[in-house]
């Protein structure tokens, strides 16, 4: 694409928002028009200036001051962000991504090196070969004031994090797992294996891998690379997790750093996969230059309250875990749950979503994972989750949310857990906020 349209995009839409949806502008933002599988956003571009778009980017010749025609508005945004990349002055640029961690990761990596420096994240979730340049555009003043940078970057489909990798070209890159989240989007595990590796792809000889040295795939994959690989795990890397437990509110870790150990405490209640992620962070300032990563990491809390948040409700510990599901996120959950102190432990479970044909096999290794709890309860407003009840006998099961929340009620009692646990799109907030509900009615 030329660098003169790239410039004059960019001139265009110094300080403004980009949006994609036009019912979402507001006067002065900039409308790109997009083709999606059931929309064309250049039937919208009318419907933008009416709401009175400053700009609008689209692939149709229309005339008039306010419209930018350019034959691929998503190229557009790719090197228009591109150039705002390169222009700036990072001394770190590090890509993040992985079946589960990355958000943790980041926003880990955002707080403890803007303890050192200015340092940019890309916002909330977006962290796609839409989402990535958007935030990259919109924030492109935080982003040339920035020392360090931590770049969430996920895959919708195959090829999208080589293509992410090459718009951002991280200079350290980390894999936190490749697990089986999304699996149904990939032909094999070995697609998604090769889809997640990609991550490497843009790494020189200065360039540094950090990811988990107990998945062998993974290592055999790098171990001849010519960039630095430095491994974190619970057998294997130079940072090796020995042990990890709750007093009080706190989580002590214990970890083995080239053989010597070092303690650390954070704050509230992490699991295993979260404290893994912490660990691909220590690497991360280690390979930067910090001697005692720990003093930087010390007290650490997680920013989310629905990724494995820990707290009391009436006397009954909760787990709200309903952000997203895998099986390596309950793998990490039920290792943490056998350390914390309580009596009976009940699960609240819905669906892991997106597993395609691999969904029956997922939702089994569920079950033989659920036979951890004293009690099950399954919210069935998917069909998915019903293939546990082929492996395990649950207590209940429903797809109504007051049934559960009026279940629980009855056979909880003071002392005891519930965990809840689903993907996403399942919305299983909604089966807490009714527990919740029902126990201050309850008083
Ligand atoms: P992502 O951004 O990749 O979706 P998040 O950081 O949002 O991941 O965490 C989502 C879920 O994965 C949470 O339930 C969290 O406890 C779990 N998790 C975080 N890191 C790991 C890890 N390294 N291994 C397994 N599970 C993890």
């Amino acid at each position: 694409m030329d660098q003169k349209t790239i410039a004059e995009f960019l001139r265009l839409t110094e300080g403004r928002r980009l949006k994609l949806d036009s019912r979402k502008i507001e006067t002065g933002d900039v409308f790109i028009a997009l083709k999606g599988t059931r929309y064309d956003g250049n039937d919208f571009v009318e419907d933008a200036l009416n709401r009175g778009a400053s700009l609008v980017v689209t692939s149709r010749n229309l005339s008039g001051d306010r419209v930018f025609t350019v034959a691929e508005p998503l190229q557009l945004l790719f090197c228009s962000a591109r150039m705002v990349i390169r222009n700036s002055k990072m001394r770190h640029k590090i890509g993040i991504t992985g079946s589960n961690g990355k958000t943790t990761t980041k926003e880990l990596l955002h707080s403890t090196l803007s303890k050192i420096a200015p340092t940019f994240k890309t916002p909330g979730n977006l962290n796609t070969e839409i989402g990535i340049p958007i935030s990259i555009l919109e924030n492109r003043d935080a982003l040339l004031e920035a020392e360090y940078g931590a770049f969430e970057l996920a895959a919708d489909k195959k090829g999208d994090i080589r293509k992410l990798v090459e718009l951002v070209e991280p200079d350290i890159s980390i894999l936190t797992n490749v697990g089986t989240a999304h699996l149904g989007k990939y032909n094999s595990p070995q697609e998604l294996l090769e889809e997640k590796l990609s991550i490497f792809s843009a790494l020189n000889n200065e360039g540094v891998a950090i990811t988990n040295g107990d998945d062998l795939r993974i290592v055999k994959e790098l171990k001849n690379a010519s960039f630095r690989l430095l491994l974190f795990g619970e057998k294997n890397g130079q940072l090796v997790l020995a042990n990890y437990r709750y007093i009080g509110n706190n989580t002590f870790v214990t970890l083995n750093f080239n053989n010597e150990e070092r303690l650390l405490r954070l704050k509230n209640f992490w699991n295993k996969g979260q404290i893994l992620d912490l660990m691909a962070v220590y690497l991360t300032l280690y390979s930067i230059g910090v001697d005692v990563p720990e003093l930087l990491l010390v007290d650490s809390q997680l920013s989310f309250k629905d990724r494995f948040h820990v707290y009391d409700l009436a006397g009954i510990r909760v787990i709200n875990d309903c952000y997203n599901s895998s099986i390596e996120s309950v793998m990490v959950a039920i290792d943490a749950l056998k350390r914390l102190r309580t009596g009976k432990k009940y699960a609240v479970v819905g669906s892991i979503l997106e597993q395609g044909l691999f969904a029956k096999k997922t939702h089994l290794k569920l079950a033989e994972l659920l036979k951890e709890f004293d009690a099950v309860v399954l919210y069935t407003r998917d069909r998915q989750i019903g293939y546990v009840t082929e492996a395990l006998e649950v207590s209940f099961a429903t797809d109504s949310i007051e049934s559960i929340a009026d279940w629980l009620l009855k056979h909880v009692e003071e002392g005891d857990l519930v965990y809840f646990k689903a993907s996403r799109g399942v919305g299983l907030e909604n089966v807490l906020k009714a527990f919740k509900e029902k126990i201050a009615k309850d008083g």
